[in-house]
């Protein structure tokens, strides 16, 4: 199998929204992982195109889980790869066959950027769409891809395992991540974040054991452990700064004031410098990362 990643330039930046095409030898059976927003639908298909993949030789499209940034554009693929089958968690399933509850999710986030961001987004046919289970594996593209629940993100998270290679593609899962950097930053968006199942998850893909992560955001790594082992106590460390800043009665700007403060002299720690901040951002700013972290915690203190 070749693994191809396609960089779809979001919002016109390269390196923060990736769609990977596996291929068989011959090319003729070709499939995707992850759809990237409406917005970025040409790039995909000129990507394609690059690789010399007609539309109809792309028989499957998996997705991680139906977030605008990964599957956004998955109805207009449907019209436009008259072949493919779309893979979904089960939870996702209806909102790829009717997006209007998801577009409305994402509008409270979003607002009046939505359409610049994301475009629209159209319906997938029922009959097109197949659910996967957690540990099940399908053939694809000279060879095979297992997936894996792994919620934490969201609760109807897919990691999708290539056993040949090792390479687990992990939506955003095992965090974002920009080539040339080590930094992880944790994707903590509203509304569905779970930091003790995320904590779970990862855990569940140390013991897959893949020899490379490769994040939505952006590319592959190889030094696994350290990154997973970063990713964990950051998710952690970032989870009580929040809730102390809560407690301390700051208010939610407050909060992303001084949780950008803090992500960034972490980043700067590692080597990276502010101008890649604003590159991580465009795949999860320090706003939306907050209301998420926020909301989480009222919601365990509810719970309690
Ligand atoms: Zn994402």
């Amino acid at each position: 199998m070749k693994i191809e990643t396609i960089d779809l330039e979001f919002m016109n930046t390269g390196q923060v929204i990736a769609s990977f095409l596996l291929m068989d030898k011959d090319g003729a059976f070709a499939a995707l992982i992850e759809t990237g927003p409406t917005t970025c639908l040409d790039r995909l298909t000129a990507g394609l195109k690059d690789h010399g993949v007609s539309h109809e030789d792309v028989r499957q499209v998996f997705l991680t889980h139906i977030h605008l940034d990964h599957a956004g554009a998955s109805g207009h693929l449907a019209e436009l790869l008259p072949n493919a089958t779309f893979y979904v968690h089960e939870i996702g399933y209806p909102h790829l066959v009717a997006p209007s509850k998801l577009v409305k999710s994402a509008t409270r986030i979003y607002g009046e950027r939505m359409e610049e961001l994301w475009g629209e987004a159209h319906p997938v046919p029922e009959d097109r769409i197949e659910i996967l289970k957690d540990g099940e594996e399908t053939k694809t593209a000279g060879g095979v891809l297992v997936a894996h629940e792994t919620p934490g993100h969201a609760y109807h998270h897919l990691a999708y395992l290539e056993p040949g290679s090792g390479a687990l593609f992990t939506g955003d899962v095992a965090g974002i991540r920009l080539p040339g950097q080590s930094y992880i930053r944790p994707p903590t968006p509203p509304p569905e974040i779970d930091v003790e199942a995320w904590v779970r998850s990862i855990n569940y893909i140390r013991q897959i054991d893949p020899a490379s992560l490769w994040p939505t955001h952006f590319g592959s790594y190889e030094d696994v452990g350290r990154h997973l082992g970063e990713l964990e106590q950051r998710l952690q460390n970032w989870l009580l700064f929040v809730e102390g800043q809560i407690d301390d009665g700051a208010g939610r700007e407050e909060i992303s004031d001084q949780l950008k403060a803090k992500g960034d002299a972490e980043m700067l720690a590692e080597g990276a410098n502010i101008t890649q901040s604003e590159h991580y951002s465009l795949a999860g700013s320090y706003p939306m990362l907050t209301d998420g972290i926020m909301r989480y915690v009222s919601g365990r203190r509810e719970r309690r």
